[in-house]
């Protein structure tokens, strides 16, 4: 569109120059007085059309730098997912004594005696949240979403 508006600018500053060469070799008053109102009307018509330029031109670089923001955080978020993508292998999903669902390291260092279980609200919203509890009911909760439940229910 921009390059559209810019060719009509540069063809009618042409058409201009044009009419200023066959006005150079007239002494026709009349021609000389028609010649220079349709220069004005050209000239007007030329800064018009540039004016609108500039502000397209304004209005393409603040839609740029909107897409760069929107392109970086695009590819942060890529970069999250992809991370959670290849960490969350080293997850399983278990079930515990009651019946509810949790996810615990796969192999945990130490051993599953004593690893710490991970919100499974969290985990699947891509995000890994150790679950606090209590041993004497097996309360558990999340710090991050406040799920909770007790686990050997
Ligand atoms: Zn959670």
């Amino acid at each position: 569109m921009a390059v559209i508006e810019a060719a009509a600018v540069v063809n009618t500053l042409k058409g201009a120059a044009d009419l200023i060469d066959k006005l150079r070799g007239s002494d026709d008053r009349d021609q000389l007085r028609a010649g220079v109102a349709s220069l004005a009307d050209m000239l007007v018509d030329a800064r018009v059309k540039a004016l609108d330029l500039i502000g397209d031109r304004a209005l393409l670089i603040d839609e740029r730098a909107k897409l760069n923001e929107r392109v970086k955080a695009l590819e942060a978020e890529v970069a999250r997912v992809t991370d959670f993508g290849e960490n969350s292998q080293k997850y399983e999903r278990i079930r515990m004594p009651g019946g509810k669902f949790v996810f615990r390291e796969k192999n945990p260092p130490g051993g599953n005696a004593g690893a710490p279980f991970f919100c499974p609200q969290c985990f699947m919203k891509q995000h890994i949240s150790i679950l606090q509890g209590r041993i004497i009911d097996s309360f558990h909760f999340c710090p991050n979403c406040k799920w909770n439940d007790h686990l050997n229910e």
